[in-house]
């Protein structure tokens, strides 16, 4: 495919106004079910005599020129009409769509994507959008503001391609990103080297600790499946599962009902890594509530999602799946202490108690912390143990 000769921009032109470029979908899977959650929309232009060229061999001329903008909001309408057939199989199945740049930096396609949610041809939850990180670091306050817009509605911003090129942490602190998409390059590495698969795992976990989803992409063999599935990574993509299909292969795709590997052992090793981290805020928070050090950033202060913890998001969320299970329901009345005492611990502290005041509470919350931790790891050996007997 590489071999074809790069497209002039009048061609590309050519190409979006006869119509002849499409998209592809790749299935995204639910490591935690195993079943198609979405699809990435891909762009592909296909030729009159049926070949394909990939996006690599015109995205990038379309984006020096700044035509992209003109891709963008004339394959959005084709995206909501493919996504009418998909919802037509799969209610409820999300699909993604890449945008540059550019595009987040004027109103249209805020408008185009407002508009679409209230004509009703998609709902917000089932749009995802995906962004790179240069995307991400070139933002201006302006494109801040139309990024807001769509995510109050609840469509989900993906940070594309995280880790690659000259990755820059901060680009994730520059917009409400809801997910982390892992770069490829590094999970096809897995297998290979321990230290790319230590990056995946600290790169998931980065995204929990931040309360963001990851999602894996370019899982080429069942080995990263499964490490991935057992890593805490919501969902993944990759040839493995399946390629980009064109979207009557996608239908006959979701038709079929296909299921993959699944496990719930990945949420629990990052329930328990999120809540030790949590329980360190806690410890700073009230740490640097002492009267001596008020100058702390007001960030450090424990916000809403601290009380509400990792662990009782899980378990009263995705956890249910495995209730009736002894450990799981032991782990109940622990969770309801560590619940209390974490608001407790803020009430006092914000009031301005002493740290000898909220010594009692702080030895309850490491106490039981311990407990639910040694459930969670008695847990997670359970379920790997009923996966290798299968
Ligand atoms: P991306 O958004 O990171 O998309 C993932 C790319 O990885 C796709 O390449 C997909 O086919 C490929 N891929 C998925 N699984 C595997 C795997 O297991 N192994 C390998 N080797 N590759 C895998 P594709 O379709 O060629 O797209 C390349 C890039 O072009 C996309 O990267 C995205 O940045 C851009 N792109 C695609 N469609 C659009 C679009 O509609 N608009 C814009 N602005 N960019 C697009
Ligand atoms: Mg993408
Ligand atoms: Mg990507």
């Amino acid at each position: 495919m590489n071999q074809l000769p790069a497209p002039t921009i009048e061609e590309i032109k050519l190409a979006l106004s006869e119509r002849a470029l499409v998209f592809f979908y790749q299935p995204k899977v639910s490591f935690v079910t195993g079943r198609i959650t979405g699809a990435e929309a891909l762009i592909r232009w296909r030729k009159e005599d049926g070949s394909l060229v990939p996006p690599a061999l015109f995205i990038p001329l379309a984006e020096e020129t700044g035509f992209i903008s003109e891709i963008t909001l004339g394959m959005f309408p084709v995206l909501l009409d493919d996504y009418q057939r998909i919802r037509e199989i799969q209610d409820g199945g999300h699909v993604a769509f890449n945008v540059s740049a550019s595009d987040l930096d004027q109103e249209e396609l805020v408008i185009a994507i407002e508009s679409a949610i209230e004509r009703n041809l998609i709902a917000a939850s089932n749009l995802r959008i995906e962004v790179t990180e240069a995307a991400a670091l070139s933002s201006s306050p302006r494109m801040r503001e139309w990024v807001q817009r769509f995510v109050k509605h609840g469509v989900e911003l993906a940070l594309d391609d995280f880790g690659t090129g000259y990755s820059s942490l901060d680009a994730i602190r520059k917009l409400p990103f809801a997910t982390l998409k892992v770069d490829q390059g590094i999970v096809r590495e897995m297998h290979r080297s321990e230290r790319a698969a230590m990056l995946v795992h600290a790169n998931v976990l980065l995204a929990q600790v931040l309360g963001m989803e990851a999602v894996a992409e370019g899982i080429e063999t069942e080995y990263i499946y499964r490490a991935l599935m057992h890593s805490g990574c919501r969902e993944g993509q990759g040839y493995w599962m399946s390629r980009p299909l064109p979207l009557d292969g996608y239908l006959a795709l979701l038709k079929q009902r296909p299921s993959w590997p699944a496990s719930h052992a990945g949420l629990l090793r990052t329930v328990l890594m999120s809540h030790v981290v949590e329980l360190r805020r806690v410890m700073d928070w009230v740490y640097s509530a002492r009267s001596e050090v008020r100058s702390a950033p007001a960030s450090l202060i424990p916000p809403a999602e601290v009380r509400r913890n990792a662990f009782s998001k899980w378990y009263e969320g995705d956890g249910r799946a495995l209730s009736g299970h002894q450990t799981f329901e032991a782990m109940r009345v622990p969770n309801l202490i560590l619940t209390e005492t974490y608001e407790l611990i803020q009430a006092r502290a914000s009031s301005g108690a002493s740290p000898q005041e909220l010594e009692d509470q702080l030895k309850k919350l490491a106490h039981y912390s311990v407990v639910l931790i040694g459930d969670l790891l008695r847990l997670e050996a359970d379920l790997l143990l009923q996966e290798m007997k299968r």
